[in-house]
């Protein structure tokens, strides 16, 4: 393989636990980073604003908290994790004052730092850890004794240790026992662009979205498309994630299957492939991160305008109503 994975074996579990570590936040990656170390023997504290609701969560989850600034200026390894679009007046407003030689700045995604956006000063680490999963596995699978891959990535090196410091961090994150897997900050924050908006998210909600309109328009039940098109995908991801491809085909029918391979290529096809390629050049450029950011500036104009007209989308109140009828899924949680 052309890219260095590495296990438990290849870690050293002291170099982080030697350390004073402030999370910044306390969402979806903040929660899981900030217990998972707690849980690995870290010296943790979270940063949060004033009045934050998670104040009191994350106390009684058996963490330190403190205001931004003072966890900053504690802690030798400082960790971001609130949303991308309002990490640089963050970083300006409550972390760079606090920065000295020698202390780590770290991110669980490269945009800031790959864009531009912060600039960290010499005699300062930049590194990156960033699960390949979303925050609440990362928590769930640490404590089931399993854990998410992570990228770790060094964009400054001010210590000379800075590999030490992300992949002793990576292994608190539980990520050593899935393999941490070394990277840039430009493959990490490319890749996950491109994977989130051309396959896992974007891909995903328009290919499921989609066909659901398709059976609808033609007169079907929605309760039967919703079945057919977004509630069995699960069922064949996880046949796909736990045993290949190959696997996830010996499962279902020849039929299905022989339909998958003369489909599948008309769904997905060279125009399809030409507009990932399109999508990978504006993450590249840099059009991508410039108009989200433009975006946030303008209050979320048309980010707010999508999410409404999905919400209220027909797939979704179908949605709403057949998981309400399952016992076993505690559904629609809002986070
Ligand atoms: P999030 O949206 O869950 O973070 C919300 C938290 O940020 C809040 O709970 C609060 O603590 C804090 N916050 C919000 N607004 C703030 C403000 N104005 N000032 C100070 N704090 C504020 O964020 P997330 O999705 O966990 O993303 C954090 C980082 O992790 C990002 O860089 C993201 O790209 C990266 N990442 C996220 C995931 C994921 O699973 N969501 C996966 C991989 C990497
Ligand atoms: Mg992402
Ligand atoms: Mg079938």
């Amino acid at each position: 393989m052309a890219v260095t994975v590495l296990y438990e074996k290849d870690v050293d579990p002291k170099v982080i636990q030697g350390l004073k570590v402030a999370i910044i936040g306390y969402g979806s990656q903040g929660h899981a980073h900030a217990l998972n170390l707690m849980d690995s023997g870290v010296d943790v504290r979270v940063g949060l604003r004033e009045g934050s609701k998670n104040w009191k969560i994350a106390e009684d989850h058996g963490l330190k908290v403190t205001t931004m600034d003072q966890a900053a200026e504690e802690a030798d390894v400082i960790m971001i994790l609130i949303p991308d679009e309002i990490q640089k007046d963050v970083y300006k407003e409550h972390i760079e004052k606090h920065l000295k030689p020698g202390n780590t700045l770290a991110f669980a995604h490269g945009f800031n730092i790959h864009y531009g956006y912060i600039k960290a000063p010499e005699g300062v680490n930049v590194i990156m850890a960033a699960p390949k999963g979303p925050g609440h596995i990362v928590r769930r699978q640490f404590t089931e004794g399993s854990g998410v891959p992570d990228l770790a990535c060094v964009q400054q090196d001010a210590t000379g240790n800075a590999w030490d410091i992300v992949l002793s961090y990576c292994w608190a994150l539980g990520g050593a026992r899935a393999g941490i897997i070394k990277a840039t900050f430009a493959e990490e924050t490319e890749e996950d662009l491109f994977g989130e908006q051309a396959v896992l998210c974007g891909g995903l909600v328009s290919l499921v979205t989609t066909g659901f309109q398709t059976l609808v328009d033609a007169g079907y039940p929605p309760e039967l498309a919703y079945f057919e098109c977004y509630h069995e995908m699960k069922m064949i991801v996880d046949l796909m994630y736990e045993s290949g491809i190959h696997f996830m085909n010996y499962s279902i029918s020849n039929t299905a299957e022989y339909g998958e391979y003369y489909a599948g290529p008309m769904v997905i096809n060279e125009e399809s492939k030409k507009a990932m390629d399109v999508i990978l050049k504006r993450i590249q450029n840099g059009e991508f991160a410039k108009e989200f950011m433009d975006d946030c500036a303008n209050g979320h104009k048309k980010l707010l305008e999508q999410r409404e007209a999905m919400n209220g989308s027909l797939i979704e109140t179908t949605g709403a109503k057949i998981r309400g009828m399952f016992s076993w899924l505690n559904s629609d949680k809002e986070d």
